[in-house]
This record gives C-alpha cells, structure tokens and sequence, in this order.
C-alpha cells in the first residue's frame, strides 16, 4: 500500500482539501464585504463633505436673487468651492454634459472621471446610487458620487464629487496579503498537524489490524485495548473484542470437544478390548489342546458367550448414546407420565429383584417424548439403584414443579460419595465401588440417561447425602 494512500493520509488530505476552500471561500466574501464598506463610508464622506460646502455656499449667497444664486451653482466658481486636496469636483448637467471641472490637488489625471450618459440620467431622474465606479482612459479608477442640484423639484444638475480609489484598493490588497499569509500559514499548520490528530485518532484501527493478524495465526487470547472516548472507534473496539471473545470461546468448546472425543474413542476402544482378549484368550487356550474335555469345553464357551454379551451390550450402550448426543430428532408424542412410569415401573417388576419399592404418580402431568428413550432413564435409574443399593427402598414420584414435569428416583442404599458425585454423568465413569468388575457396569448408564433426557430439553440431576441414599432427578418441559 503506498504510503499515501493510507486512511490516516486520504482523511488528512480531504481534511486539507475542505479546510482550503473554506479559507478561500471566506477570504473571497472577506474581501468583497471589505471593498463595499470602504466604498460606502469614503462615499459617505463624499456626500457630507457635499452638503456642508453646498449649505455654507447657499447661506453666503444668501443675499443673492435665486436666479443668480442657480447661475454660480452651476459654474466654474461653486466646483472650486467642493473641490478638496483629495476630491474632484464637477458640475454636470443632467445628461452628462460637463458643466465645469476642478480637480483635487493630489489628482493625476486633469480629465474629470466620467460615467455613462445612462447612468448621470437615471440619477438625474430617479435617484442617484451610493456610489460609482469610474474607469479614466489611464485605467485609474476613481469612486464617484452624484449629488443632485434641484430647482424647486427639478433636476437642474448633478455635483460630481470623485476621489481616486488608489487608497482604497491598497488598503484591500494589504488586506488581501494578510488573508493569505494568514490562510496559506494556517494550511501549512494544519498539514503538520493533521497527520498527527488523525493518526492517533486511528491509532486504535491499526492496533485492531495487528490484532486480528494474531487471533488469524491462532493467538485466540488477544484483545485491543478501547479508546475511552465512546466514539465509532470505541464501538468498532468493543464489538471487534466481543468477536474476538466469541472466536476464543468456539475454539475453546471445539477443543474441548475433540478432547472429550479423544478421550472417548480411547475408553470405549480399551472397554471393547477387555472382552475381546478375553474371548481371544479362551480361543488360544482351547486352540493349544489336541483333545479337549466336555466340562472345559463348556466353561469356555460359557465364558465366551458372556464376554460377548457384554461386548453386545457395550456396543448398543454406545449406539444408544451417540444416536442422542448427535441431538437426532426423536419420534415424540404426549406421554402422560403416571401412567407410562407406572408401566414402566410394572415391566421391570422391581420388586421381584429383590427391590422394595414405592410409588407416587401424580396424575395429569404430561410431556411430549420418545416414550421408548424415556423408559430407558427409568430402566438405566433403576438398575443402577437395584446394583448400588440393593436391597434398598426405591420410591418413585411423578409431579410437577416451577412449570416443569419431573421423575424421581429416591433410594435408600450407600448414596454416592462426594468425589463421585460430580462425575456420575460421565461417559464410562464408574464410582469407587463400581470400579469392581463383578458389578459389571461399564459407567453408560447415566451418560444415556443424560443424553435422552437433554435430547427432551431437559437436565437430570443427582443428589446424595452419603450413607442416606441417592436421588435421581429428570426434569422435562411440560407439553404445549
Ligand atoms: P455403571 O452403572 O455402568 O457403572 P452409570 O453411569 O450407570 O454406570 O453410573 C455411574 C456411577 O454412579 C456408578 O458407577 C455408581 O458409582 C454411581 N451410581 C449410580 N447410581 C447409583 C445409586 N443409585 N446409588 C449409588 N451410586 C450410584
């Protein structure tokens, strides 16, 4: 990117650009308004300078007949009399013909200024203009007011009085001098500057580029620091860290998630592995004898036939679990759950293991669910309970609760110690007590329960007060 292309230098130049417009914009309009106050107030003096010669001429002559005070007025004599050290005096006739003409002591030109026959007849008959603009054949210009010399209400002549605008125009161009130092200087400043201003207003963009660079290659943890002004920048700043938090947090879970892949891949390969050397140990055994004998021969197969049980087992525990963590939509409909945990309950005759158990179903509570997932939590809640805590009391209730339809499984066995209590849930998590292959759990059955009962929208928790027994907590979303 070539340097000057940058932001931070297209915002400088604009800046740069609109800034020296304004100042010739308004150093135009400066000048202009300047020329017409100094043309207005020098004219002004014109006419006051005019009335006063032209009263104390009148109250002179006072003892004169009004037709031969008329006859001065309009000769030689009374432009003597308005002419000054700066100002030319004429007397013209209302269509512009030259009456008399004295020139100002200082003037250059012997010529009285003129303006058009058009322009002495409209102030003749109308009413002269404040001033006038008068170009000699020299190319001087000179300011120019009429005054009119009326008899009666009739225009007789007009009194030119001019001053040349040589003063006039210096005074503006010294002014105009200074408009542009005084411009060209704050440009020059302001090209200094700019950079500097915008560059450390855009500071934090930059800062946000180099971050980004970071969080591409990987580095989720950085963040930019935000400006305290709460400008556009701050907003970008703050929403560019939300993001990057956001970005940070996906790849954490997604880590996390490979983790547990991992981890789980490795569990049910090593769970899948024990049977299956099992198997391979029998078949090696009864492979290395020529003869074998019936009773050997039956332990065997008898042995063999369980592992692979177990392994069957083990495969639909996992099918199971991943057909509801991959969140598959379940065939759901309305399922009133007294009498389907009744059902449920009556099929897997508890009692008849040696269970004592106790109901409490409160009619009317209903959920939508895939009714064979549901009595695979109660039947999964229930073995474990018959396992861990046999013997025991198991009492079963249905209710409802804060708009929330719950099945509870309270028991009266060990309950469940402090560390395993947090880890229950865990795929392949066994308890202390369970770790004993002989209970032969393989630490599903809760993950299962969990992952259904979330596939519903719902949680499931556990609670225990070691010694006092076990509760089991499936909550669900009542049906719409
Ligand atoms: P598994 O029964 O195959 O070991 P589960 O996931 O069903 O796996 O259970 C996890 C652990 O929770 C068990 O190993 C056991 O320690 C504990 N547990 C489950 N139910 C009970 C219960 N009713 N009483 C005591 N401990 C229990």
């Amino acid at each position: 990117m070539s340097r000057f292309r940058s932001l931070r230098w297209r915002l400088t130049f604009l800046y740069l650009g609109l800034l020296a417009v304004l100042l010739i914009a308004a150093g135009v309009a400066q000048y202009f308004a300047a020329r017409e106050v100094l043309f207005r107030s020098n004219a002004d003096v014109l006419v006051s300078e005019y009335n006063a010669v032209f009263n104390a001429f009148r109250k002179q002559n006072a003892s004169r007949p009004a037709s031969a005070l008329r006859a001065i007025i309009l000769s030689q004599t009374f432009a003597d009399e308005l002419r000054s050290r700066r100002t030319s005096a004429a007397i013209v006739e209302p269509n512009g013909g030259l009456i008399a003409y004295a020139p100002a002591n200082l003037a250059t030109s012997q010529d009285p200024p003129s303006l058009t026959t058009q322009e002495y007849r409209s102030a003749a008959s109308n009413h002269p203009m404040a001033y006038y603009i008068a170009t000699a054949a020299d190319g001087s210009t000179s300011l120019v007011v009429l005054n009119v010399i009326r008899n009666g209400a009739k225009p007789i002549a007009l009194a030119q009085l001019s001053i040349a605008t040589d003063d006039i125009d210096r005074t503006l161009s010294l002014d105009r001098d200074v408009a542009v130092i005084g411009s060209v200087s704050v440009l020059l400043l302001a090209l200094l500057l700019s950079p500097l201003i915008i560059g450390r207003a855009l500071r934090p963009l930059k800062q946000m580029s180099d971050t980004a660079g970071k969080l591409a290659a990987g580095d989720y943890k950085q963040r930019v620091t935000v400006p305290k002004a709460s400008d556009e920048i701050g907003t970008l700043a703050v929403a560019f860290n939300q993001m990057a938090a956001g970005i940070d947090h996906a790849f954490e879970v997604r880590r996390r998630s490979e983790e547990q892949m991992r981890h789980f891949v490795a569990d049910a390969s090593h769970e899948l592995r024990t049977p299956l050397t099992s198997i391979a140990g029998y078949i090696d055994v009864l492979g290395r004898r020529d003869v074998v004998d019936a009773e050997t021969l039956q332990t065997s197969l008898a042995a063999m036939q369980q592992e692979s049980a177990r392994m069957t087992r083990l495969v639909n525990d996992l099918l199971t679990l991943t057909r509801f963590e991959s969140g598959k939509p379940t065939t759901r409909r309305p399922v009133m759950l007294d009498q389907f945990v009744n059902q449920a309950l009556d099929e897997l005759s508890l009692t008849d293991k040696g269970a004592v158990e106790s109901r409490d179903l409160q009619p009317g509570v209903t959920v939508t669910a895939d009714p064979e997932a549901l009595k695979q939590v109660v039947s999964n809640l229930a073995q474990n309970a018959l396992k861990y805590a046999p013997g025991a009391e198991q009492h079963w209730s249905v209710f409802q609760e804060d708009g929330r339809a719950a099945i509870r499984l309270q028991d009266t066995g060990p309950g469940i110690s402090r560390q395993d209590l947090p880890h229950i849930f865990e795929r392949f998590y066994r308890g202390e007590k369970a770790r004993d292959r002989s209970m032969g759990g393989s630490g599903l059955g809760l993950a299962i329960a969990r992952s259904i009962v979330e596939a519903h929208q719902g949680t499931i928790e556990a609670a225990s007060e070691p010694g006092k027994g076990a509760t089991f907590t499936a909550w669900l979303p009542l049906a719409a």
